[in-house]
């Protein structure tokens, strides 16, 4: 037995699903930078090998500078925090919002 909907119906669904597609441009540009930082990078760029302490988490002074990652970048909550910190910076400062990983880094 075949399901038919009408156009009325398709074009109701069709609408209640166009916002949840469109994603949100930080959440965007901060994947993209992680994806992007990856092509660079195969352990994270803030993590010191020599004491195994966080960059960003000494540059805030976080109570625990340690990665408790080895490194591992990938999801990690307060590289993403940073990118979505400095994607507001760009916002607000008006400055154009580098679009690879590498262009970042000059900011930092
Ligand atoms: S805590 Fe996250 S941002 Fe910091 S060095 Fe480790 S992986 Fe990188």
């Amino acid at each position: 037995m075949g399901s038919k909907i009408s156009e009325e119906e398709l074009n109701k669904v069709l609408s209640t699903e166009g916002p949840k597609e469109k994603a949100d441009p930080k959440k965007k540009w901060v994947d993209r930078m992680l994806k992007s930082a990856s092509k660079y990078h195969k352990i994270c760029p803030y993590y010191d090998k020599k004491t195994g302490n966080c960059f960003i988490k000494q540059l805030k002074f976080m109570k625990s500078t340690k990665c408790d990652r080895d490194g591992k970048f990938e999801g990690c909550p307060v590289l993403i925090s940073y990118l979505e910190e400095k994607y507001d910076w760009f916002k607000q400062s008006g400055q154009p919002i580098p679009m690879d990983f590498r262009d970042l880094t000059l900011f930092a």
